[in-house]
């Protein structure tokens, strides 16, 4: 971690200023390699491992996704794959300008980082964090970029200084916290008067049936992540290959073929996978689906509410990539409420 922004960072418990403690040894050209982070006031001290400090003991109830994160750690990364969806996703979400210097970002949930490699292509600075080890994985894809701040903490501690964020944005994560409107009203308070804050959020389907993923969680999820993947990586390439050969014969098979629930076997134009890319791709969205401890999908009205409690201005909330898009800004002068109030 870079010793610069070491000023930004705070006790989670306290909110007391934290002070490094390294070994010369276990610095790199001004960043602490291994080594702690202090609290001058309550004492607590948190480590620095792989140049990252961890404010959580454990992954909690995103170690599915620390798995999953560091399993696929580039299946999703645009500048991997070739292509533009991570991209295309950040824009249309946020609505911000492509070019962000001298900004500060804070990403809340970063995963393995397809929107941290966007947000710092706008040359902004971001402090990214996650709750489980997929943070490993962020930094292996962002981490040689040195306005990359990539930590390990939960959304509901969050280990910085208030009213220090220009721009927050928290996208593909809400819907897996246990309590969500407490997560995205923690967020709220990092935003300095007149910052900017953007969700997204799983909706909920109203109606008399859940979609399918929400009838057959329930008798996966218990499995845990590691075995859910060994079960998708056995029947998906099967079903993928099952169905292309009966898409060969549109009248009869083709038909058949739309029976099988694995979505499309070919993405061309647009997207040029490989069979074998397409694959993995349809396995990490599977997993992506029924290995998360945590699924609670939001009505746009709840959303509405949560912007309104926590005193934003300019609020947007609609429908787009994720379920709904939400944005809102914080007053230059007035109340931010509070996580729990
Ligand atoms: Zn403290």
């Amino acid at each position: 971690m870079d010793r610069g922004v070491i000023e930004l960072f705070v006790c989670p418990e306290c909110h007391s200023p934290l002070r490094a403690e390294a070994s010369p040894s276990a610095m790199n050209n001004g960043s602490i390699v291994e080594g702690r982070l202090a609290c001058a006031s309550c004492g607590r001290s948190y480590p620095v491992v792989r140049s990252m400090p961890r404010f959580v003991p454990t992954e909690d109830y995103a170690r599915t996704f620390g798995y999953q994160w560091n399993r696929f750690h580039q299946l999703q990364l645009d500048a991997h794959m070739h292509n533009d969806l991570s991209r295309e996703r950040f824009f249309a979400t946020t609505h911000w300008p492509e070019r962000m210097e001298g900004q500060r970002i804070l990403e809340a949930g970063c995963g393995m980082g397809r929107f941290t490699q966007i947000a710092l292509e706008t040359g902004a600075e971001v402090f990214s964090f996650d709750l489980s080890n997929a943070v490993e994985a962020n930094l292996r894809n962002n981490g040689s970029s040195g306005r990359a701040h990539i930590f390990q903490a939960s959304i509901y501690q969050i280990p910085l200084r208030r009213e220090s964020f220009d721009k927050i944005f928290c996208m593909g994560v809400l819907q897996h916290c246990p309590d969500v409107r407490r997560a995205f009203l923690s967020l709220v308070p990092y935003l300095r008067p007149g910052g900017e804050i953007v969700i997204d959020c799983y909706q909920r389907r109203t109606g008399l049936f859940p979609p399918f993923k929400y009838w057959v969680r329930p008798w996966l999820t218990w499995m845990g992540p590691v075995r859910i993947h060994k079960l998708l990586s056995w029947t998906i390439p099967p079903a993928f290959e099952l169905k292309k050969a009966l898409y060969k014969f549109p009248f009869v098979g083709k038909p058949i073929g739309n029976l099988i629930p694995i979505g499309p076997v070919s993405h061309k134009p647009k997207l040029d996978y490989t069979d074998e890319e397409l694959k993995q791709v349809k396995i990490l969205s599977a997993l992506d689906m029924f290995s998360p401890v945590h699924d609670h999908p939001q009505t746009l009205e709840m959303v509405g509410r949560w912007f309104d409690e926590a005193g934003l201005t300019d609020v947007y909330v609609g429908t787009g990539f994720n379920g709904i898009n939400a944005r809102g800004k914080r007053a230059v002068q007035g109340r931010v409420a509070h996580a729990g109030s």
